[in-house]
């Protein structure tokens, strides 16, 4: 069996968290505090503040923005739902607008016409890896005075013209299992904002700034000594994975490269993957559907996933959801149908991804 996403901690993650748990102080502390500036390094920002999870990260980026009721928040329909739920837990209004073929991520046109008098944040989702189009997303945001969160939960060290995903306004991440880095559960916010990056910190230890001096009404976010001990190690190795990412990425494009039907993700200029998911369209014109091609490479033993099988808001709970304003996107839509994710990440052998494309070809008869 070939998977799709696979955690092997080494040595060095061993010999942290034996010494957090020496110290006997495991919750918030000193290697969260390395994690951070370790983090902000990689992100190539002033300020990373650590938080419990991905999608508490995206509701304290929210909050320190100052959304009032009724202000609305202008997404990827195609994303995790973390980023839906998390508009609405700062309870504001989430809207949409559609996404482009070539990288997933929000389109700049679209956006642009989604804008209206009650946006207050624009929140660009870079999916699978590759940063959304911030050359143009950016100057619509400074146009219409807007507050910018990033999603970047999958796209730790992407760039855009060499410059980290995530430090163009407040990026959030996930240190989620099954992201590039993970520490099991975790966050981070990352801002070159020092004012946002003190509030921050006072928000996610219940709005205290010293022992019961409370600033505003907070939260518990905090991440633990023993999660940031496993997180410190991958991140000194993290730029060797995002290389391993990237010429798996490039093996997967050439031996796919002739397959009939199939459309295959590609770095655009100017923007560095760094290949969280290798996503491929099964269009119309291929010769079997996509579910077909996913029976075909389980029964291979090659693990492969929907990322994500319908638009976000299109569920039942959220159809009636006063502050879901489900507005159309029928790229979102297609590429919802056609969209499979195949094994890339950094512990994948040379013979892994023969045995990948191999299944592939075969499966979809080429
Ligand atoms: C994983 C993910 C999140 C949420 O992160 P958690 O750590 O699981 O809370 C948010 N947005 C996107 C796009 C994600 O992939």
């Amino acid at each position: 069996m070939i998977p799709i996403s696979v955690v092997k901690l080494d040595e060095a993650a061993e010999q942290l968290a034996v010494e957090v748990i020496r110290s006997g102080m495991l919750a918030q502390g000193p290697m969260v505090a390395r994690l951070e500036r370790d983090f902000a390094d990689v992100v190539g920002v002033e300020h990373a503040v650590a938080v419990n999870n991905g999608t508490t990260a995206l509701v304290a980026a929210l909050e320190v923005l100052d959304l009032q009721p009724g202000d609305e928040v202008v997404t990827s329909p195609f994303t995790f739902v973390a980023t839906l739920n998390a508009i609405l837990e700062a309870g504001a209004t989430a809207r949409f607008a559609d996404i482009r073929e070539d990288d997933f991520c929000l389109d700049a046109a679209a956006l642009g016409a989604a804008i209206g008098p009650r946006t207050k944040v624009v929140m660009p989702v870079h999916l699978y890896g590759q940063p959304a189009d911030m050359g143009a997303i950016v100057p619509l945001v400074e146009r219409h005075g807007l507050g910018l969160v990033e999603d970047t939960a999958q796209s730790l060290g992407a760039t855009v013209d060499g410059r980290g995903a995530g430090s163009f306004g407040l990026g959030t991440f996930s240190l989620y299992a099954t992201k590039n880095l993970t520490t099991g559960e975790g966050g981070m916010i990352t801002t070159n904002d020092a004012a946002l990056a003190d509030r921050l910190r006072v928000l996610r230890n219940q709005g205290m700034r010293q022992r019961y001096q409370y600033e505003v009404a907070g939260h518990n976010y905090r991440l633990t000594d023993l999660q940031a001990a496993l997180g410190i190690p991958q991140l000194a190795a993290y730029g060797d994975n995002v290389k391993r990412r990237k010429d798996n990425a490039a093996r997967l494009c050439a031996g796919l490269a002739d397959v009939p039907g199939l459309r295959l993700p590609t770095e655009l200029p100017g923007r560095s993957h760094v290949w969280h998911q290798y996503t491929v369209l099964v269009t119309d014109a291929a010769p079997v559907t996509r579910d077909e091609v996913i029976t075909r490479l389980t029964e291979r033993g090659i693990g492969c996933g929907i990322y994500y099988p319908k638009t976000v808001y299109d569920y039942d709970c959220y159809r009636e959801h006063p502050r879901v304003v489900a507005d159309p996107a029928p790229v979102a839509d297609r590429v919802a149908r056609q969209c499979l994710s195949l094994p890339v990440h950094h512990h994948l052998s040379d013979s892994d991804l023969d045995q990948v494309i191999e299944g592939v070809r075969a499966a979809v008869g080429a």
